[in-house]
């Protein structure tokens, strides 16, 4: 079989995120391990290259998707090690910080009941709960508003005093 074809075998995308998720065996950390003519290669450094061609000497294949499993050529990008340890500690340290976050920015608590999550974000249902009853209550507003100058407009085509 062509190499092409039976790595593409060990591989099914994800329609929601647009990775291409390696499903055959997986080393350490997660990433796609592939055997050509006995030898181990990372799944995703043979895709990159399939695609894009040699990966310049030297360089990491970094993850765009944070997903290390995924073999899509769009999501991978060939840079230096220095900076892909700056980004990797960047995500640790984006993720590490809204662990630490235990409190949404009106003050209320971000427990099970009280936290949606949207998008991979968490969202405080307290606060959407209130945005919800404003809004309604600024329509409420406008309403009335427009309900008083309909009256007032009848009243002055009727020839009424105020
Ligand atoms: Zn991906
Ligand atoms: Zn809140």
């Amino acid at each position: 079989m062509e190499t092409v074809e039976r790595f593409k075998k060990f591989t099914s995308p994800d329609r929601r995120t647009a990775c291409v998720n390696w499903i055959g065996a997986k080393a350490g950390r997660g990433y796609g391990v592939f055997a050509i003519d006995g030898k181990q290669v990372y799944a995703h450094r043979f895709a990159y290259e399939m695609a894009k061609g040699p990966i310049p000497y030297g360089l990491e294949i970094d993850h765009l998707c944070r997903n290390p499993a995924c073999v899509n050529p769009d999501h991978l990008e060939a840079v230096t090690h220095a900076e892909n340890m700056r980004r990797s500690t960047a995500v640790a340290a984006a993720r590490a910080s809204a662990a630490l976050i235990r409190f949404c920015p009106k003050g209320h608590e971000y427990t099970a009941e009280n936290t949606r999550m949207h998008n991979g974000k968490r969202s405080c249902r307290k606060c959407s709960a209130q945005a919800a009853k404003e809004y309604d209550a600024r329509n409420r507003d406008v309403r009335a508003a427009k309900a008083r100058d309909r009256r007032a407009a009848a009243r002055q085509a009727l020839g009424m005093a105020e």
